[in-house]
């Protein structure tokens, strides 16, 4: 379903803030000095597709659009860079419903996601009054939360405005 991969990538994709991918390569170098690596061409330019596409991109995805950029980049060299990228705290790895990973920028703030189960479209959303109510379970537990994860499925606004094919 080469379209709706693209639809999904086109709406998810929010445009970084101007400096922000320029930020995020920085600090991506510095980590990776931390560990003892050199950044490469070819790091650099699949963390900065990934860094300017923004969320939920697969590595189907990545690959197609890094290719654009540097057509030498193999498949490997991107798994191996989205490993790097998440060893180096960068990087969120999402596995919803059991697709394929979905990759997206980490650090930026915290949000749920909503994933329609027709045509495949990730919406993000906060809801505060969510937020609070695990926090309200989490007293009740004697717990502590570290993180957590919201998932909700269903049909999206514009798939419930079209019949079932
Ligand atoms: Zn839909
Ligand atoms: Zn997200």
């Amino acid at each position: 379903m080469p379209r709706l991969e693209e639809g999904i990538v086109r709406k998810a994709a929010g445009s970084p803030k101007l400096g922000e991918v320029e930020q995020r390569m920085a600090e991506f170098h510095r980590r990776l000095k931390e560990r003892g690596l050199k950044s490469t061409g070819q790091r650099d330019d699949i963390a900065r597709v990934f860094f300017e596409l923004g969320r939920h991109i697969s590595a189907e995805e990545l690959y197609a659009e890094v290719k654009k950029v540097n057509p030498h980049v193999g498949y490997a060299t991107i798994y191996r860079t989205l490993r790097l990228l998440k060893e180096c705290d960068l990087l969120y790895e999402r596995h919803f419903d059991e697709g394929q990973a979905r990759y997206e920028v980490a650090g930026d703030h915290h949000h749920d996601h909503f994933i329609c189960e027709r045509c495949g479209r990730i919406i993000e959303f906060e809801n505060e009054a969510i937020e609070e109510l695990q926090q309200t379970v989490a007293r009740e537990l004697g717990v502590t939360l570290a993180h957590h994860k919201m998932e909700l499925y269903g049909l999206c606004a514009e798939c419930r405005a079209r019949p079932a094919r």
